[in-house]
């Protein structure tokens, strides 16, 4: 088992209802995907530990030591917080790393961004302004927001720290309680979070974090009708689910799913810039991310230099360990996801892809004992193709030509997806109109898989709906309230 911070994580307690204990779910072993060493043993929580935490956390938020203290009272919690992250910063970028295995570098740069977060929410709070709203009698109107009550939070293994503080920090700071349910093979990061959130001063059963699985943890939460938000990122199937069972509660979810990313480099584009553009986006986080730019289109008259430069520059990746500065690609999250990665590779070759690079395992420096796979880039396959259809969430590209600006627009909207894309060109004015065009929640020009917490993040179709992120992310955690105080002297004149 590996030593960890104390003070992050201690033995196999989660956090229920403002104590740490037990779960009443069985142990999970979590392993580190690099080498499949054991990180530590977890207890998992089950319908019991939610109907505890949830009962609690409806209690906790109505208090006057949460929902009702001064908005600049709850954002210096968050803004400890955020000190705290700082102060813990390589502490919990070792322990997301052991969890999901992703490089050093990233990890750092994920536990960076959650502080940021709490920070920039912390400053919504407090600097958000309800409004008295024009009259239109003897009376004043006003349009308020109150907390919610109980949310739940749901996040996947990709990047746990980022992903519950986007939730975490805009649900506390809205004065709302919230149960965290990480991803059963993520919880490590999680768990330290909650410590955190303790320490800075987070009233007790204002915040649970209860590891486990998504079919009986999650699920019980979604069902649970003191439940009152979701807030879900994962899979466009799984979300799906979870929107229906919302509907028959009639509660708001906001659902951050899928995405097949369309990266388009025109002619004109600077070549040594897309190249490394599109080699972040599609191969940084081993392409385990929602926003990989995983179907490249290349316009035909340099579609064969390009794809030959980037198949070069993918084969000179350095895959390995995780815990040096200088790995681009750590190892896959398990065996079972890499499985499913070699099964669209077949399949890639089945529908008559050319293999430019990768398509298999690497070997040597003892990357046998991870779930390591190579940087992969297929072209001559189409669209319409399951490769390209089809959600991988690996290390998988294809490359694929294109013919004029109608005719690309046309392909790249043809998924079901619409989270992100990436447009390569020097013509400004090409790049504004194609990004006009497309379907897409995020597009970048002349960059990739850059992001700023100040600007909203959110999916289009099957990629999702509601929004996180941004000024206005807070009020995805708040109820609107319209109030009216009557001034007149007279009664109303109705029932003279
Ligand atoms: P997943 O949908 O399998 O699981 C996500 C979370 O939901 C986990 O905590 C899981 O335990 C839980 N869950 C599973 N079944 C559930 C159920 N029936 N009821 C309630 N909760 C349930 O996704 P994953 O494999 O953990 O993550 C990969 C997916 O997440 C990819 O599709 C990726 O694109 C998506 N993702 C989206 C974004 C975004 O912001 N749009 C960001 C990261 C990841």
């Amino acid at each position: 088992m590996s030593a960890f911070d104390p003070t992050l994580l201690e033995n196999d307690k989660i956090f229920v209802a403002g104590e740490w204990r037990r779960g009443t779910g069985d142990a999970y072993v979590s392993i580190y995907p690099a080498d499949q060493s054991v990180n530590t043993e977890v207890s998992t929580a089950t319908a019991r530990d939610v109907q505890d935490a949830v009962d609690i956390a409806d209690v906790a938020w109505r208090k006057p030591d949460w929902a009702g203290l001064k908005a600049h009272e709850r954002a210096a919690v968050l803004h400890n917080i955020a000190s705290l992250i700082d102060a813990k910063q390589e502490g919990l970028s070792l322990l997301q790393r052991r969890d999901n295995g992703k490089p050093i570098k990233e990890t750092r740069a994920l536990v960076r961004s959650a502080a940021n977060t709490f920070r920039y929410f912390a400053s919504c709070v407090e600097t958000l302004e309800d409004a008295v709203t024009p009259s239109r009698g003897d009376y004043i109107t006003m349009n308020v927001h109150e907390p919610m009550g109980v949310v739940a939070a749901i996040t996947p293994w990709n990047s746990p720290i980022a992903s519950d503080a986007q939730k975490l920090a805009p649900a506390l700071a809205a004065g709302n309680s919230v149960v965290l349910k990480p991803a059963e093979v993520t919880p490590l990061a999680s768990l330290a979070l909650a410590r955190i959130c303790e320490e800075a001063g987070v009233p007790k059963g204002v915040l649970s974090v209860l590891p486990g699985k998504g079919s009986v943890v999650g699920d019980a939460l979604v069902r649970h009708p003191l439940v009152k938000k979701v807030s879900f990122t994962g899979g466009t199937t799984v979300g799906r689910g979870i929107a229906r069972l919302a509907a028959e509660k009639l509660m708001p979810v906001s659902l951050e799913l899928g995405g097949k990313s369309p990266t388009i480099v025109f002619e004109d584009a600077d070549l040594d810039h897309a190249i490394n553009g599109v080699l972040y986006g599609i191969f940084s986080s081993s392409g385990e991310s929602c926003i990989a730019g995983s179907r490249l289109f290349v316009a035909r008259e340099i579609f064969d230099e390009f794809v030959t430069r980037l198949t070069h520059a993918a084969q000179c990746l350095r895959v390995g360990d995780p815990s040096r500065e200088d790995t681009h690609m750590g190892p896959l999250i398990s065996k079972q996801h890499r499985e499913t990665i070699e099964r669209y590779v077949a399949k890639a070759l089945e529908e008559g892809g050319r293999l430019r690079c990768g398509g298999e395992r690497p070997t040597g420096n003892g990357r046998e004992a991870g779930f390591f796979y190579l940087p992969t880039i297929f072209d001559g396959l189409t669209n319409d193709s399951r490769v390209c259809q089809e959600e991988i969430f690996g290390p998988v590209l294809v490359a694929l030509p294109f013919d004029g600006e109608e005719s690309l627009i046309e392909q790249a909207n043809d998924s079901v997806f619409g989270l992100a894309a990436g447009i390569w060109t020097r013509d400004y004015k090409r790049a504004w109109r194609v990004s006009k065009a497309l379907a897409a929640g995020t597009v970048w020009i002349n960059t990739y898989k850059q992001f700023s917490i100040s600007t909203p993040f959110s999916g289009w179709k099957d990629s999702g709906m509601g929004r996180e992120k941004g000024y206005l992310g807070i009020r995805e955690y708040m109820q609107q309230k319209s109030v009216y105080w009557g001034m007149n002297d007279q009664p109303i004149a109705w029932a003279k």
